[in-house]
């Protein structure tokens, strides 16, 4: 057969198969084709949409994940301005006053991070209070001239000054969550201001300078240069915060402005004695008792009260810091028995089983493990911290 012949049969053939109407068989084939085709070309599509998807999402993590470490940022630069509305004085410890800042009527400080500004052992030498007809705005801790003094909480210094009659050499740091920090009677400084610190970092040294007989650490804690009592916030015993979250509330009781602060859960009730208070008026103010009043402030029916003393005037902490303690017992046996306590607490309480333990001086992942029957590694997947992860003081760690 001749290479014609052959091309001439290849396109007989050719032109008699293009001819021959589809058999029902092949149409179908033709069909399941084409549908995979669009198939094939809308799943393309899909992805091609899938992807544009996944691209602007990432974006958008990527930009709120930027946001967030821009105002991070911001916040460690500027920390609390949105409170303290750009008022960034490096003088006086108290500018808020004169610049007519209005308190909030309450505000959430979270006081998680705190890291105990001493690092000995706390000995408070002198609470907040009244003192010798003077205000005392803080509470003096115990510290040996020399010793490490630490930021409670992240910041920035504000001030770093020399007053004779009082502070001596003082830092006042303020904080992202709305607080300043004071710390007086310094003898070195170890930072500068407009310094950024981290909670737990040096500041300065202790001292015994200005208004000050005996070493010690003069701190106070002040939102919008209203004094707190720090032991309101801080158990100092255990050298951790009462709450992660302090509230602070600026009540007003017949329309006159923030004598009257209270904390958080337990709602602490504090009255400022002004001109012409008795305990008895108190009392009947806040719906309490001469001798209830008398208990929880250390006082006597005929103590007489000064200006701007603060009374306690509800319970509350008292009763939670005992409870604080109880936990705390050094005693193995004691130990053991709070803890079995927080258990039973715990199984009782129907949506909340999960067991917390505030990390306190001294812990060790092995120790808490033991103290909460549990195991090290338990305690890591729950908290997603590695066996070798240092622990911060304060820090809450769940332990069921
Ligand atoms: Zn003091």
């Amino acid at each position: 057969m001749s290479i014609r012949t052959l091309l001439f049969l290849c396109g007989f053939f050719f032109v008699a198969s293009a001819a021959t109407p589809l058999t029902p068989v092949k149409k179908k084939v033709a069909n399941r084709m084409r549908q995979m085709d669009t198939k094939v070309t809308e799943l393309m599509a899909d992805r091609v949409g899938f992807k544009k998807e996944m691209a602007a999402k990432e974006l958008s993590d990527l930009n709120s994940k930027m946001l967030e470490a821009e105002l991070a940022e911001e916040d460690k630069m500027f920390p609390a301005d949105e409170l303290y509305g750009s008022i960034w004085d490096n003088r006086w410890v108290n500018p808020y006053k004169k610049e007519d800042l209005t308190l909030p009527d309450s505000f959430r400080i979270d006081c998680s991070t705190f890291v105990l500004p001493v690092t000995s052992e706390v000995n408070v030498t002198s609470k907040y209070g009244p003192r010798r007809r003077r205000m005392h705005r803080g509470i003096d801790l115990k510290v040996q001239i020399g010793d490490t003094i630490r930021a409670a909480f992240d910041g920035k210094i504000r001030i770093k000054n020399y007053e004779r009659r009082g502070y001596g050499y003082y830092v006042v740091v303020r904080h992202p969550n709305g607080l300043e920090t004071i710390y007086g009677h310094l003898s070195h400084f170890l930072v500068d201001v407009n310094d950024q610190v981290k909670a737990g970092d040096p500041i300065a040294l202790g001292g015994n300078t200005g208004r000050s007989t005996g070493s010690h650490l003069h701190f106070e804690t002040r939102f919008l240069g209203k004094d707190i009592d720090p032991a309101d916030i801080i158990d100092f015993e255990n050298g951790v915060p009462h709450e992660d979250l302090y509230v602070f509330h600026n009540v007003k009781i017949n329309g006159r402005n923030s004598n009257v602060y209270t904390s958080s859960g337990d709602q602490m009730v504090y009255h400022r004695v002004k001109s012409g208070d008795t305990l008895g008026a108190i009392a009947r103010r806040y719906g309490t008792s001469v001798s209830q009043l008398c208990k929880l402030n250390g006082l006597k029916s005929t103590s007489v009260l000064r200006l701007g003393q603060a009374i306690r005037c509800s319970a509350g902490s008292t009763t939670r810091t005992a409870s604080v303690k109880n936990e705390s017992g050094n005693d193995e046996k004691s130990t053991v028995s709070s803890s079995k306590k927080k258990n039973i607490t715990v199984e009782t309480s129907s949506d909340n089983n999960a067991t917390y333990h505030r990390i306190k001086s001294g812990d060790t992942l092995g120790a808490i493990a033991r103290k909460y029957g549990t195991s090290v590694g338990k305690i890591c997947e729950l908290n997603g911290i590695s066996k070798t992860t240092t622990l911060r003081l304060g820090r809450s760690l769940r332990c069921s």
